[in-house]
């Protein structure tokens, strides 16, 4: 089967979560099937790695929290390491931040000053792309601090909310579009 019918039969629709009007996409069937969320994770590494046409990375990024989950894993199956971009407060020593808007609220998202090394080739992987905020955030803070970032990779987009526009030149990935 197609992956993103894998990833279709495994999401669920939460109404009014975390707030009235919403309808959440609730990704833990998914990672509760092995199965599944091992074949989330191969096809997300595959275009990294193997073939002569495959995009090279140096690591893997993810936002907390679900970011971590997909993140982590994909960067196992990868061989490389993981940068977390946390909720602020949470990371020592020196970081950078950037407050931006989300579906619902405002979020401020930070990384470590030195999380990667200048030129280095990130993936940048979430669970799920709403309106791109939290993508674009992620993105110009590891490009701030000396990243190059190849690509966003998600494995649901919730194309009526606009993040793939949003994200402008940045490429974007995604196993499952709905709407
Ligand atoms: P955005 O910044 O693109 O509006 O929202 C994306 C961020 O919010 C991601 O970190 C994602 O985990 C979370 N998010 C927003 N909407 C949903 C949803 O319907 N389901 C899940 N699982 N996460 C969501």
């Amino acid at each position: 089967p197609d992956i993103s019918d894998l990833v279709a039969n495994r999401l669920r629709d939460v109404a009014d979560f975390p707030k009235q009007g919403v309808v959440f996409k609730d990704i833990t069937p998914l990672l509760g099937d092995g199965d599944v969320f091992g074949a989330v994770i191969r096809e997300l590494a595959s275009r990294h790695t193997g073939s002569s046409s495959a995009q090279p990375i140096d690591a893997v990024a993810g936002v907390e929290a679900r970011g971590f989950i997909i993140g982590a894993a994909l960067a196992h199956e990868l061989g490389v390491g993981f940068v977390p971009v946390r909720k602020v407060g949470k990371l020592p020593g020196d970081t950078v931040q950037r407050t931006y808007d989300l579906e619902y609220g405002t979020a401020t998202i930070e990384i470590q000053s030195d999380a990667v090394s200048p030129g280095q080739r990130v993936l940048l992987v979430d669970d799920v792309l709403a309106t791109g905020g939290t993508a674009i955030a992620a993105w110009d803070l590891l490009g701030g601090v000396g990243a190059e970032v190849v690509e966003f990779a998600t494995i649901v987009e919730l194309a009526f909310l606009g993040g793939r526009k949003a994200m402008g030149e940045r490429p974007v990935r995604a196993l499952h579009v709905v709407g």
